[in-house]
């Protein structure tokens, strides 16, 4: 179930999609003019936007485009009955991340809808430990304590995630260099114990008291308690 916000001027378009939306478990609230829906989607917390393109005192692509000053991630949807490629352009120029040509089928609104909830939620997966305040994001290979980022490389963060996917369990030297950097790398290097390093000092930097143990003659531990 979703919490979507329909910004539509015509009220049976707008009453058509309530329905089936609704019909299918979703939480909708409808506005009618462009200065209202911006409102709602810049102080509410809505999972997607669909959005009419001509609208009352703030057409569709101008609501977008603030839209996206506030909320970078939310899914928006244009609903439109310009087809024209200039304006589908636009509409993605101003922020959107996907279009329909009025008039539309319940089915296709239904399976846009539950693509961009699939990609945002993907877009949104995160590992979580110490309670929440190490954060990891895999899509954005992004880390962040206490919702302060992390400043990772790449093969730090995957070297981090993998750790963390893997709290509390010793991980062989062997098996972290092949999963993290693949078949063919000289096992007896000591890049581990290098980005090792790297990772404790900027967990460390950032306040982080969850540690990389070391486990003597075997490899390391992600611990996730404090
Ligand atoms: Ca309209």
């Amino acid at each position: 179930m979703a919490h979507i916000l329909l910004v539509e001027d015509e009220k049976n378009v707008a009453s058509f999609i309530r329905q089936g939306l609704e019909e299918e478990g979703h939480m909708l609230e409808w506005v009618e003019n462009g200065l209202k829906g911006l409102e709602m989607a810049v102080e509410g917390s809505f999972d997607l936007i669909l959005l009419d393109v001509r609208l009352p005192f703030m057409d569709g692509f101008e609501v977008a485009r603030r839209i996206r000053l506030h909320h970078p991630d939310v899914p928006i949807l244009m609903l439109t009955a310009l087809t024209a490629v200039e304006n589908r352009v636009k509409g993605l120029r101003s922020g959107a991340d996907d279009y329909l040509a009025k008039p539309f089928a319940f089915e296709e609104l239904s399976a846009r809808i539950e693509a961009l909830l699939r990609r945002s939620s993907r877009n949104h997966a995160q590992l979580e430990v110490g309670g929440g305040d190490l954060k990891i994001r895999p899509v954005q290979k992004r880390a962040a304590w206490q919702n302060q980022e992390i400043d990772l490389t790449v093969k730090e963060f995957d070297l981090l995630a993998y750790l963390v996917a893997r709290s509390d369990q010793t991980l062989s030297r062997e098996d972290i260099l092949r999963d993290v950097w693949g078949e063919r790398f000289d096992r007896g290097s000591n890049v581990i114990d290098v980005y090792v390093s790297y990772l404790r000092q900027k967990l460390v930097g950032v306040g982080c008291p969850l540690q990389i143990e070391s486990i003597r003659g075997v490899g390391y531990r992600f611990s996730s308690n404090h």
